[in-house]
């Protein structure tokens, strides 16, 4: 293969030797006007993820590089997955850049949320991590909400310099790319790939902008803690809202216990009765029981009335380990990254969430 060829899906560069690698493509569909890998080609026309290997140290490393430049810094994050769409260590790749932070998948938190509060709690999240931002705008790629005000902000605040994308797999930085370009102009063949799976875009995706400058979009940066990683690709769909979230209100007396479908356990520990606010996908099952019948009922309905995760990929999953959290302020969200939070609006209340191990479990001031 003498012409390098570039993935109009994922970005990653074209080779036709090894299955195994990242950008396979068969020979012949170099012959295409739109040249795409194989992984990319499976996953927009069959849903379909290959297992392909990606190489996280990699990503850091172009990171790094940002902050070399002079530039623009783009960060989306995911409304719903704050905690778990935070890039770790952020701060180091950005150097002395002007960072504007897009919050993405607004469509999913109910209608009712104040929106200025959440921008304020954004900010205050940014400054926490070390990190004073322009400006936070909210947007949902997917609905196309929000976008031509968020091009506006980029363009305003690049002020004639490049600009970067970034943002952790999954948080929809494709989907705005996309958006972008049907937006403002530009060829439909060449649309990024976006997929309900992390980790879709493998390498610097470059898109021209009108003063010679370019828009770089970097590859999503992995955040382990997020529970999208333990579960099945299609376990992920069942998790992760696609519309507005309807918050179920539970009425919870202490030694009570939710489940959350199979993959996450509350604990009221402690404290008067109480109601519990759960921000989920809303078809994902909660099963109210006795704390002290919850082993067993989780012993016996594992995998089947208390799913996801089915029978199928239980073993996968790896051991509940118990996070204790006593609410001192009332109104604290107690998250569950990438699953959803729960909020608690009285202080004085003791949990105890028992989620499969690696999987972040944090409180923070609530949002809704
Ligand atoms: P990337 O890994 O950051 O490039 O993310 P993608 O653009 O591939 O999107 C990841 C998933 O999030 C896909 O299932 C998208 O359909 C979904 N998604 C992207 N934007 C939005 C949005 O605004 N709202 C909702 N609800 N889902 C979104």
């Amino acid at each position: 293969m003498k012409r390098k060829f570039i993935c109009a899906g994922c970005g990653t560069t074209i080779q036709t030797e090894d299955k195994k690698k990242p950008g396979y493509t068969p020979p012949q569909a170099l012959q295409r006007e739109v040249v795409i890998c194989q992984r990319c080609f499976r996953l927009k026309h069959y849903n379909e993820l290959q297992d392909v290997p990606v190489e996280k140290t990699d990503f850091t490393n172009q990171l790094h590089e940002i902050g070399k430049k002079n530039a623009l810094v783009v960060k989306i994050v995911d409304v719903f997955d704050f905690e778990g769409s935070w890039i770790p260590g952020f701060q180091r790749f950005i150097g002395k850049n002007d960072v504007l932070i897009l919050a993405n998948k607004i469509d999913l938190l109910p209608k009712s949320t104040k929106q200025h509060k959440i921008k304020l709690w954004i900010k205050k999240q940014a400054v926490e991590h070390g990190i004073a931002v322009k400006d936070v705008l909210l947007m949902s790629a997917e609905k196309n909400i929000g976008i031509k005000d968020a091009a506006k902000a980029i363009d305003m605040y690049r002020a004639g310099q490049d600009v970067y994308i970034t943002g952790c797999t999954n948080v929809g930085k494709s989907t705005f790319i996309n958006q972008l370009i049907l937006n403002f102009g530009g060829d439909e063949n060449q649309l990024l790939t976006t997929s309900h799976f992390p980790g879709t875009t493998l390498d610097l995706v470059d898109l021209p902008l009108d003063d010679g400058r370019h828009m770089y979009d970097t590859p999503g940066i992995y955040n382990e803690k997020q529970v999208a990683h333990f579960l099945h690709p299609i376990e992920l769909k069942e998790i992760t809202p696609t519309k507005e979230i309807k918050p179920r209100v539970y009425q919870l007396n202490e030694r009570q216990t939710i489940f959350i479908g199979g993959i996450v356990r509350v604990d009221f520990v402690k404290g008067s009765p109480h109601s519990f606010v759960f921000y989920v996908d809303n078809d994902l099952r909660l099963h109210r029981t006795k704390l002290e019948k919850a082993d067993q009922l989780y012993e016996k309905h594992k995998g089947e009335l208390l799913s996801p995760p089915s029978k199928k990929t239980l073993a996968q999953i790896p051991p509940f380990v118990k996070h204790s959290f006593t609410i001192k302020k009332g109104k604290t969200d107690v998250v569950i990254h990438g699953l959803g939070w729960m909020a608690v609006t009285e202080p004085g209340v003791h949990v105890v969430i028992h989620a499969p191990r690696g999987v972040g479990v944090s409180i923070r001031e609530a949002i809704i």
